[in-house]
């Protein structure tokens, strides 16, 4: 069994892979091809947001976002406590400061009342992320923004395709990013990503930002990056985007039975009403962490924890300023994620809770 199969996926559209790539490769417009705008079309078309900017991955979608926020020295950001380190990397890659706010238990998700006790005069924004798949409580963030004039952003890394209030995620704030590594809910062949907004303007100044500050070539109005998603990228994402709703279906029905089958044994995810999952992890919670991920691994059942450590624990962000946050750091030490993709199988399912039942009958 896979953690995340995505040989299988292969497997099952291939024709329609081969046949993509290798248009690609024929017509050798490997960076900036066909490919990339249409993508872009069926991505804002799919989530809703009038503006889509590709991009080489989902950690500088972040960082292309906060640049063309002119986010910089002495600006404050207010990121969750408990996700991936890139969040918070983005925003001191432009030499700006994270600031971690706790999470609620129940979503694993960013607090809204953590946020406003952080909230200051160099307070720019707050990246919101919609963890595991699941967009966080984004009217109350809103309020908090516009109560503050500063801005929301989703990092939407996880939860392409999850909607709240039948609103799509990348659609929820003024600007969103998302992740297609390969892993994510909809991912590519390698590393690419997205940013989303929802004013023509920004969209303009980070379509400059990913192209090296550049808009007609040599010339060049600001610093930027080199961070465009390549061709081969793009044709892949648009044949998996053809299915992808298809397996955000797929990824509801095995959630729902691994809680129908877990309910009674292990703290099983909470879904708010109003919220739709595209399920990116289905992370439960155990006191007993260690030895079940051991007795799974015996029995040839692969888990991952994400994450071991809040981000105020990691050695670069360890400076003892920050709040210390127990609900995050309670998270780090039980959550444990199972297997999860589009493409799997009921019986693997049933599979792993039994062995996950099998192992709470002996404890
Ligand atoms: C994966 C991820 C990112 C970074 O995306 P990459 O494409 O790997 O750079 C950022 N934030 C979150 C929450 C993620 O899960």
């Amino acid at each position: 069994m896979n953690f995340c199969d995505l040989a299988r996926q292969y497997q099952l559209y291939k024709s329609e892979f081969d046949s993509a790539m290798s248009q690609v490769i024929t017509n050798a417009a490997f960076i900036g091809g066909p490919d990339v705008k249409s993508l872009e079309s069926e991505l804002s078309e799919f989530c809703g947001a009038p503006f889509v900017i590709t991009c080489a991955n989902g950690t500088e979608a972040i960082t292309a976002a906060l640049t063309a926020l002119d986010i910089g020295v002495g600006d404050e950001i207010i990121v969750p406590d408990f996700t991936f380190f890139a969040t918070a990397e983005a925003v001191s890659t432009v030499r700006a400061t994270p600031i971690f706010a706790e999470i609620n238990p129940q979503t694993f998700n960013i607090d809204p009342d953590s946020v406003r006790g952080l909230i200051t005069p160099r307070t720019k924004g707050i990246i919101s992320v919609s963890l595991f798949g699941q967009i966080a409580e984004m009217d109350e963030l809103r309020a908090i923004c516009e109560q503050h004039g500063i801005w929301l952003l989703e990092d939407a890394a996880q939860s392409f395709g999850a909607t709240q209030n039948g609103i799509r995620s990348c659609n929820l704030s003024p600007i969103a990013t998302t992740s297609f590594f390969p892993a994510k809910p909809l991912g590519c062949f390698g590393d690419g990503g997205a940013i989303f907004c929802q004013d023509e303007s920004l969209a303009q100044k980070i379509r400059l930002i990913v192209n090296h500050g550049s808009s007609q070539r040599y010339v060049h109005q600001k610093i930027g990056l080199n961070s465009r998603l390549d061709t081969l990228q793009a044709a892949v994402l648009r044949v998996k985007l053809r299915h992808f709703e298809q397996e955000l279906d797929h990824r509801n029905r095995a959630a729902k039975l691994y809680s129908s089958l877990l309910g009674d044994t292990v703290q099983t995810p909470q879904i708010l009403d109003g919220n739709s999952s595209a399920w990116a992890q289905y992370t439960i919670r155990t006191k007993h962490r260690s030895e079940l991920q051991a007795y799974l691994a015996q029995r040839n059942i692969p888990s991952a924890i994400h994450y071991p450590q809040p981000l105020h624990a990691q050695p670069v962000y360890a400076v003892g300023t920050q709040a210390q946050n127990p609900h995050a750091s309670q998270a780090a030490a039980e959550v444990l994620s199972l297997p999860m993709h589009g493409l799997i199988y009921d019986e693997e399912v049933q599979e792993v809770c039994a062995a996950i039942q099998a192992f709470f009958a002996l404890h």
